[in-house]
Formats: C-alpha cells, structure tokens, sequence
C-alpha cells in the first residue's frame, strides 16, 4: 500500500509537527556532530514546507537517555548545524512537551524552524505513552514522518502521534520506502542480495526472507565463517556463531531447494590476531592456518561476486566483506563498494556501518539509494511492517 506524502496534504501556513531522525554520532569527550548524513537527508521536506509557510516543529531523539535529561544528549548543537545548513536560525526548545514547549511554538511565524528537545528525555516516548503522544501531537496540525531510520520502532512520536494527527510521509521517508520496496517487491532482474558484517544471528531474518526474492544471494564478512564451517571448512580462530551452525545449514539447504546461488567467499585475507596492525596472509577459505583468523574476503572471492554482478540490474548491499575498520582488511568492503558504484543498475545501500564506508570512499552520489536506516533497514528487507510507516495515511 502506497503512503500519503507531505504533497498529498494542505500544510500551507500550517503548523507542522515532523518527526526526523537526528539520531547523529557525536565524538566523546566533545560532543562535536561525527557525520551529518541525516541532518542532511531531511533537507528537501524542510525546504518544501518552508516554501509553503509552514511554522516547522521538529522533533528527535539522541542517543540513549533512558528517560531522563542528559545534558550532552541536548538537541541544540544539531539544531545549530541544521540552521548553518537552512541559512537560517533554527529555535532549539529546552523541553519536546509542555509550556516550554508550547510558548517556543507560539513564537513561530510562517517559513520559522523550531527543534525539540530530545524526546527520549521522556520515558513515555518509547513506552509509546498516548498522553505524551497526545501532548506531543497538541504542538502541530499535521504529522509529518520523515525519520525512516526509528520507524521500526512503535514509540509515542512514531507511531501515537499518528492517532490524533493525519499522518503523512516526508521526503525522506517516501525515498526510502520507494527504492526498498521496489527492490524486494518488483525489482529489475536480474536481483542479487549481498550480506555480511559481524553475525549471522543479526541477519537471519534478511536472508530467508531474500532468499525468497533474489536471483542470487552473495555472503561474505564474519557471518560467512558460519556457513564456510557448516560445510567443513576449518576456519580457525575466526567469529563463528556455533549455535547457528543449523540455520547456516538450512539457508544453504532452502536455497539449493529454490535454485538461487549462494557464494560464499572462496579465500581470505586471515591474521594472527584481531588487530589492525596484525601479520595477514591470503589463503583459500580451507587453509587459515591453526590459530589465525578471517578478517576479510580475498581477490578471488571479490573477482567472483564481480563476475556474478555485472549482469544484475538491483543490487542491495548490507553489511561490510570485512573488518573494514582496519585499513588492512577493507580492500574486499571497498573493492565491492567500488564495484557496485560502477555498475548499470539500481544500487542500495544500507547499515551504519557499510553506509560509512560507502561515505569515506567517497562512494556516496554513485548509488541510486543510500538508505538512512540501520534496523529500519534490516527489518524492511527482513519484509516485516514498520510502525512507523504502517501509521501513515494509506494513498486512496
Ligand atoms: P552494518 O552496520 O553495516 O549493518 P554490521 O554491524 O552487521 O554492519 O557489521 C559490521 C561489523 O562486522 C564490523 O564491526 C566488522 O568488524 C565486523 N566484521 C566484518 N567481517 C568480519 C570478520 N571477518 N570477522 C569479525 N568481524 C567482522
Ligand atoms: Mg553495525
């Protein structure tokens, strides 16, 4: 079902409550804004309904507070970047409920930008309370859900406030339920899946129900020494989940059943140690010599996932080859990264982690889709509903 967008709805002159993910890593000690990838993301729905004459009440979380204020969970500083972006000052609001809140939004005037304090200063916002959504709700007239990455969550500001507002997409979120679900609903064929990062239990889910949708499915990172240890690979000291070893095998099983291909890597680049400085060799996956361990696919097993990519017109990538955060064992993430920007086809790609790479290879603009959300993500190609977008008005 297709969701009503911030353009289906009259927001002109109105007061807009938006929800957005500002959810952005900040550096210990100084607090200082990491990567500002989705202060940036949800520009275009800012700007549209700033063009309307809108008086624009944000809202977000930060971190984990666990329902309580924690000073340097405080919104300010993002509200100051988001303004640096806008060209105009944004309001930060010292409470998301309440008088404090109230009077910050009574001083608004058409086109103005107001952030609220961060909502999981509130136990009652993941508690997904309805007398907090319904105080949160009383600040606009219109709900607009422009935070893909927290809509897997059912909290008072995703899903509540939906009860008592007429509920709409933003940009953002519209973007991103289009290239998701065209991609595990109606793909251009052929579709391969590529899965890695750390651990297999984290990723079941993606995989069986991919396993139901692509023409190919691709493992690779630390999940796949589970599967290279089903089938008798020795793998050493390598990340192994021994009580998945089963789910290995029946993935493996189903997707013999179903005749999609499943590779796995072939060789490896194997250390000592787990350690960014470590002695590293390149060896076929069944010889990582006693003690040493996988930290990332080797040339043969990348020249393969090349190969088997060229013809494919979508390609959805979750997770890293590798353990990418160490320069020595980035080359198969980023010889990927580098493959699927050169490619003639729909490209997604989502996770915090391999999104970051994408970024620091400067990678970003050369895929069709770089998805905001880490779970979110997960759980919309796991094929499960998100709350959050579950909560939108449905397009008639
Ligand atoms: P994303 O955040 O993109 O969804 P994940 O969180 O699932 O990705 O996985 C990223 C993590 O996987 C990284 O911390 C990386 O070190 C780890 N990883 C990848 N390959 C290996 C490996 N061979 N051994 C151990 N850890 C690995
Ligand atoms: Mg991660």
């Amino acid at each position: 079902m297709r969701k009503q967008t911030v353009r289906d709805i009259d927001v002109k002159g109105k007061r807009v409550l938006v929800r957005v993910d500002f959810n952005v890593p900040l550096e210990k000690g100084t607090g200082r804004i990491l990567d500002d990838l989705r202060i940036r993301a949800v520009l275009p729905t800012i700007q549209y309904l700033r063009g309307e004459g809108s008086r624009l009440v944000l809202c977000s979380h930060l971190g984990r507070p666990r329902g309580q204020v924690v000073e340097s969970l405080r919104l300010a500083p993002v509200a100051e970047r988001l303004g640096e972006f806008l060209g105009v000052p944004v309001a930060a609001a010292r409470d998301c409920i309440g008088a404090e809140a109230q009077e910050a939004v009574d001083a608004l005037r058409p086109g103005d930008v107001l952030l609220l304090e961060n909502l999981r200063f509130h136990p009652e916002e993941e508690a997904n309370k309805p007398g907090f959504a319904g105080q949160l709700a009383s600040l606009g007239e219109v709900f607009v859900n422009d935070a893909f990455g927290a809509a897997h969550r059912a909290h008072a500001s995703t899903a509540g406030v939906a009860r008592y507002l007429p509920a709409v997409a933003g940009f953002l979120m519209e973007k991103e339920i289009d290239y998701l679900n065209r991609a595990v609903g109606n793909p251009d064929r052929p579709f391969a899946a590529i899965i890695g990062g750390a651990k297999i239990s984290d990723k079941i889910a993606v995989l069986r129900n991919l396993l139901t949708k692509a023409d190919a499915l691709m493992v690779g990172g630390g999940m796949a020494n589970t599967f290279l240890k089903a089938r008798g690979c020795q793998v050493g000291e390598s990340l192994v989940e021994d009580d998945q070893l089963d789910s290995a095998r029946s993935i493996m099983e189903e997707a013999d059943s179903q005749g999609v291909p499943l590779l796995l890597p072939t060789d490896a680049v194997a250390a000592d140690r787990f350690a960014a400085d470590a002695n590293c060799r390149t060896v076929p996956v069944g010889d990582v010599p006693e003690g040493w361990r996988i930290m990332d696919i080797g040339p043969d097993t990348l020249s393969t996932l090349r190969d088997a990519l060229e013809d494919c017109r979508t390609v959805v990538w979750n997770g890293p080859m590798g353990v990418a955060e160490f320069s020595q064992f980035a080359e198969g993430s980023l010889g990927l990264a580098l493959t699927l920007a050169e490619l003639d086809a729909t490209t997604i790609v989502g996770g915090g982690e391999t999104v970051a790479l994408v970024q620091q290879a400067g990678l970003e603009e050369r895929f069709s889709h770089v998805s905001t959300g880490g779970g979110a993500t997960l759980e919309f190609l796991e094929g499960k509903e998100l709350p959050g977008v579950a909560a939108l008005l449905d397009k008639a």
